[in-house]
């Protein structure tokens, strides 16, 4: 049986390979194809259909059917058979067609006479690019041997249909990776922009697909499996021990690699015929079909694992480096499955906008990507394997969507949309020396956002009065180790020279939750955005703490320094960070150090907690800033992180409004000074609902400030603060109508 299953796909793949080896292009090298494959297995129809674009597949060449039907019989995903076969990229064999769930002839094909059908997918790496189907009069299964057979022809028929070895000038067929897709993710940073695709991962080029050595070809495939292993040992070694996370991808990657039953899958691939790098796409092809299906969250990361792994192995057979010497294009928008901070940073501002298949809008990268204040779009599916480096894109991070080689049509609407903001930045450009205050002249303070050197030029041109947040803890994710107490204290001192007598409000580390550091221990949490994490491991902590504190106080060196402490849920928690700040400052007085010229200590306000806290907190504090993406998930008790449930509430609710309220009160009656350094701050409606709850003091991303800015200046919060009223007293749930109404009968500036 395994005999002449082997004799059976060896023999349909050396005539396959020299079917392509003739000299046709286009149609008629599939017609060769087809009527090679029909006359090699003896059967009395081989058909092949791809896909014209992503919902419909096109008869493309058949031999039996009727030759009028090619390029019109057509049937959607799902459809069918075929349409099944493609659907479900599994395999249909069966000796009674016509009885088969779903069926459905083509009248026009003729096909009622056969029986028989065994259907393959056509893909490759997940994505689905046709089916290839053998058809017989006489009823009767395809044996396994058969079935093999086809699907590694399959196999190599989608690495031909990649390679364009179908397409010419006389095809009316369409090529993958050449018609328009659009894709919808979600919005990591908001921005429009247009350019072109930089793989951060370039695919790997496969070109032998058929060996005619199997023993040698084994011998190869076993040689680069050693040696991916060698090489996830010494990854595996070199990790840190208290890198959990990182760890357990090594050691699933350490599974799979040892794994017997995956080297014997490739193995008999090769057996059958293929080379050792299609051998593997063959195996990693169906895993990524898998992955399609799988809903669970564990599997489908042990399978993203077994995808990776797959591609070390392809690039230590084919000797391709993620540097395939491909020249960067102008406008790179970079397409990654996922990317570290790091890695992105080192881009820089190289890049025009950034897309991920994973990320989340609260990932590190995502960080990074507003700092450099590029547009990015995150959960974009499949778009690492629809894109090819150089493609042309347009990444709209105000929709979170993503246009793939875009027609005419479309980029020019967005050329329009893009003209339209840079004309919009010009006029906001030109408010930037402009104090915000509202038309009675009510001021509120424009504040920025920063965590990085990089965000700090910024500061001029935005027209940023200071740094409301500077998030600390970037500077230690970036890191492959805890960063030394000299390192910190130059780098603070570099931000407050830059900043140039600007108040720059230090956040001390605010890490756990989300924002994890490789190289500290950390305990499984079961629900780690409710855990330990900002205020709460720098207490149980001292030595990171103090040692931040210390660098902090160095830094400032004669000049004002002001330190907030993140997540305070509770009065005593300040009164113990304060504390210790005021401890490191004494020390450092007795070692005879320069002090701060002045200390400001204040507290973000993200837990509803605090609202409540004693009169004393707030009369201790010489600030409160409110964290409001942290205080509206803990408030609306739905996960800033959650796609489900992240957009369920509106921070215009009047619940939350209300709150906001109560906050404002609460710091006026005790003299504290209040701050809105959420990302809420940066979006003008929200902004001047809070300036109508009497905030008067905001911190956004910079380049949120303009347009901020600009609706300030043309608004008047006595309005705003009536709307609020009469929200309230209507017995509305949010005020965003009112609000939104109130702002379109507003003066143009
Ligand atoms: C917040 O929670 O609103 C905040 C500013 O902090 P972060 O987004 O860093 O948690
Ligand atoms: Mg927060």
């Amino acid at each position: 049986m395994q005999d002449r299953s082997e004799s059976e796909s060896r023999r349909l793949l050396r005539r396959l390979r020299d079917t392509l080896a003739e000299p046709a292009r286009g149609q008629e090298r599939l017609d060769r194809i087809v009527g090679m494959i029909a006359e090699s297995m003896r059967t009395d129809v081989c058909s092949i259909y791809l896909f014209r674009d992503r919902e419909t597949l096109e008869l493309c060449a058949t031999r039996g059917l009727n030759p009028e039907s090619v390029h019109r019989t057509r049937m959607r995903l799902g459809e069918g058979l075929v349409g099944r076969v493609a659907r479900t990229a599994s395999i249909v064999n069966t000796a009674d067609a016509p009885s088969e769930k779903g069926f459905r002839y083509m009248p026009e094909t003729g096909e009622e006479i056969y029986s028989s059908f065994l259907g393959v997918p056509i893909q490759r790496l997940g994505e689905k690019l046709g089916v290839l189907v053998v058809q017989a009069r006489e009823a009767r299964a395809y044996s396994d041997d058969e079935v093999y057979a086809l699907d590694v022809t399959a196999m190599v028929l989608a690495e031909m249909t990649e390679l364009g070895a179908f397409t010419s000038d006389d095809t009316p067929m369409a090529t993958p990776h050449k018609h328009p897709v659009m894709i919808r993710g979600g919005s990591g940073q908001e921005g429009t922009a247009e350019g072109q695709v930089w793989l951060h991962e370039p695919r790997v080029v496969v070109t032998n697909l058929v060996n005619d050595d199997p023993e040698a070809e084994c011998e190869r495939l076993r040689a680069g499996v050693e040696r991916l292993r060698v090489s996830v040992d010494d990854l595996l070694q070199a990790a840190s021990l208290s890198d959990k996370d990182h760890r357990d991808v090594l050691e699933a990657y350490r599974m799979f690699a040892n794994s017997r039953g995956w080297l014997r899958r490739m193995e008999q691939s090769i057996e059958s015929g293929l080379s050792a790098e299609a051998a593997v796409e063959k195996e990693q092809s169906e895993a990524r079909a898998r992955l399609q299906l799988v809903p669970d969250p564990y599997l489908r990361d042990r399978l993203h694992d077994l995808d990776d792994l797959s591609n070390r192995l392809l690039r230590i057979l084919t000797g391709q480096g993620r540097d395939t010497g491909a020249q960067m294009p102008d406008r790179p928008i970079l397409i990654a499955r996922n990317i570290g901070p790091g890695e992105l940073l080192e881009y820089g501002k190289l890049l025009k906008g950034v897309v991920l298949e994973e990320g989340s809008v609260g990932s590190h990268a995502a960080v990074v990507a507003r700092a450099l204040a590029i547009p990015l779009v995150v959960h974009v599916e499949g778009v690492t394997t629809e894109a090819l480096n150089g493609d042309s894109i347009i990444v709209d991070g105000d929709e979170g969507v993503v246009h793939l080689r875009p027609d005419a049509g479309v980029a020019a609407a967005f050329r329009d949309k893009i003209v339209m903001q840079t004309q919009a930045a010009e006029r906001f450009a030109a408010l930037r020396d402009r104090p915000a205050a509202d038309r009675n002249g009510t001021r509120v303070a424009m504040m920025m956002n920063a965590g990085i050197m990089a965000d700090l030029p910024s500061l001029k041109g935005s027209g940023a009065e200071g740094v409301g947040l500077f998030r600390t803890e970037l500077q230690f994710l970036l890191r492959n180790s805890m960063p030394r107490r000299s390192d910190l204290a130059a780098l603070y001192a570099r931000v407050l020279k830059a900043a140039d007598g600007k108040r720059v409000v230090f956040r001390t580390l605010d890490i756990g939750s989300d924002k994890v550091m490789p190289y500290m221990n950390r305990p499984e949490e079961p629900n780690p955005a409710m855990g330990w994490r900002a205020v709460r491991v720098g207490l149980d902590k001292k030595g990171v703490m103090r040692m931040q504190l210390q660098a902090l106080i160095r830094a400032s060196n004669g000049k004002p320094l002001t330190v907030m402490f993140p997540l305070v849920a509770e009065m005593s928690e300040f009164t113990a960070a304060r504390e210790l700040l005021l401890r490191e400052i004494e020390r450092e007085a007795h070692l005879g150090h320069p002090l701060p010229e002045k200390v400001e200590v204040g507290a973000m306000l993200e837990t509803p907690s605090l609202a409540f806290a004693p009169d004393a907190f707030f009369k201790m504090a010489d600030f409160v800033s409110i964290g409001g993406n942290d205080l509206k998930q803990f408030f609306y008790a739905a996960d800033r992180e959650n796609e489900l449930v992240r957009r369920r509430y509106d921070t215009l609710s009047l619940s939350f409004i209300t709150f906001i309220q109560k906050i404002v009160k609460r710091c006026e009656d005790n003299g504290t000074m209040l701050s809105f350094c959420g990302e809420d701050a940066g979006r003008p409606i929200e902004a001047l609902a809070f300036a109508g709850a009497g905030l008067r003091r905001l911190s956004m991303r910079p380049a949120a400030i303009g347009p901020v800015k600009d609706l300030i200046l043309r608004a008047d919060f006595a309005e705003v603060a009536q709307i609020i009223e009469d929200a309230k007293a209507s017995g509305e749930e949010t005020l965003r109508q009112r609000l939104v109404d109130y702002v379109r009968r507003l003066p143009i500036n």
